[in-house]
């Protein structure tokens, strides 16, 4: 490539059509002839009838930018001089602003190819880190799964010795030994549900959740629900209500049916301080409401649990659903927990094609409500 070819070219520069005008603007005014030629002498705009050839006896000037000539000027006529200064003037501006603009333009477009290839290594490293954390997500599920159920097992056989003593198959026991077995027997089962617990979340971050579709009255799993947790609701003054519609019968899985009202049953006693109220309700009604751009008209039962505890505030209500999540996490919380209890609820409910929320202010107690589609062809009355 010649030195020639590397210089900026006035025809690349500025669009011939522009040139024109200007030639044509100048001679209207001045009088005479103008034509406007690139450094190799190749006319761009203007009279054919103008030269800059040597000896041609036009008058011409050289158009330069950044030292390089770009352009030459020729012009004939009385005001000749006056149209190539005019004209020098002009053009000069004119190639100095097209210059910029296209300067400017290839600035831009080397900041956006830096910008691509940053984004694009951002992207890859992003695309290595999620890899990861999947990686060891499996990992962590695998870890739990095969926890929970290597200690589940010698703990049932705990549980069941420990029965067949209080049953006396050992040898007769006395009072005081019945008393610590009792004990031995509600720390093992209680031991065995956070087990239990762990197990149902890990395989639900599997994807494993399966139901056990059984058509059943809801109104009598809660109240059989509600009969486990009387003696220890009495003992602090709190007795729980229920109040259910006619018809509670839905298609589901009975076990996991009792783990949701348990859990929302035992949350309600355990944040409501004694002599506390708490409710439980079966109505018919809309499974969602209140959930903006989520409402949802089809027919459902709805579990209404409500108590006057303590209350969960606005930013903590989103995190409740999440595992592991406390409100008060700290070694000296005042209330016992797992932080599993409403994940696994929400799992359920929503395996179930129902929703869960919660109505709820500090200090003014909680209503948690979870809906199930009522049998098909049943319409709310
Ligand atoms: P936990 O085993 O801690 O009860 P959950 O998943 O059932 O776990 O609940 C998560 C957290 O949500 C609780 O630790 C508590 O902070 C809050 N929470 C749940 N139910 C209620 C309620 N009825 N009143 C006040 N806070 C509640």
């Amino acid at each position: 490539m010649s030195a020639l070819d590397d210089r900026i070219e006035l025809a690349r520069l500025v669009p011939p059509s522009e040139l024109d005008e200007l030639v044509t603007s100048i001679t209207t005014a001045l009088g005479g002839e103008l034509a406007i030629f690139d450094c190799r002498g190749h006319r761009l705009a203007g009279s054919a009838a103008v030269s800059v050839a040597r000896g041609s006896g036009d008058a011409s000037r050289v158009v330069a930018l950044h030292g390089d000539p770009l352009a030459m000027i020729g012009a004939t006529g009385a005001n000749a001089l006056a149209s190539l200064a005019l004209c020098g003037e002009a053009l000069d501006l004119v190639v100095h602003h097209a210059y910029a603009r296209e300067l400017a333009a290839t600035t831009h477009e080397e900041a956006m190819r830096v910008t691509f290839a940053e984004l694009t290594e951002h992207n890859a490293r992003l695309s290595r880190a999620v890899a990861r954390l999947e990686e060891l997500d499996r990992l962590k599920s695998n870890f739990l799964a095969t926890m929970s159920h290597e200690l589940r097992t010698p703990l049932t056989s705990v549980i069941g010795y420990a029965e067949m003593m209080a049953e006396g198959l050992a040898g007769p026991v006395s009072v005081d030994q019945r008393e610590y077995l009792t004990t031995i027997l509600g720390k093992a089962d209680q031991l065995l549900g956070l087990i239990t617990a762990v197990l149902d979340v890990s395989s639900l971050e599997s994807g494993q959740l399966t139901l056990e579709r059984a058509t059943l009255s809801l109104a009598d799993l809660v109240a059989s629900e509600l009969a486990t947790f009387a003696p220890q609701a009495g003992r602090r003054g709190i007795a729980i209500q229920l109040d259910a519609c006619s018809d509670t019968v839905v298609v589901g899985d009975r076990r996991k049916l009792r783990q949701i009202v348990s859990s929302l049953v035992s949350n309600a006693v355990k944040f409501t301080p004694d002599r506390g109220r708490v409710g439980v309700a079966l109505r018919r009604g809309p499974l969602a409401v209140h959930e903006p751009g989520r409402d949802d008209a089809t027919p459902a039962i709805q579990l209404i649990v409500s108590d006057s505890g303590i209350g969960i505030s606005r930013d903590q209500v989103a995190k409740i659903f999440e595992p592991f999540f406390q409100v008060d996490s700290s070694s000296t919380r005042a209330f016992g927990g797992t932080g599993l209890g409403l994940t696994l609820a929400k799992a359920y409910v929503e395996a179930h094609g129902g929703r869960i929320w919660v109505d709820t202010q500090p200090g003014q107690g909680s209503t948690f409500t979870a809906t199930f589609p009522a049998r098909p062809g049943e319409e709310p009355s």
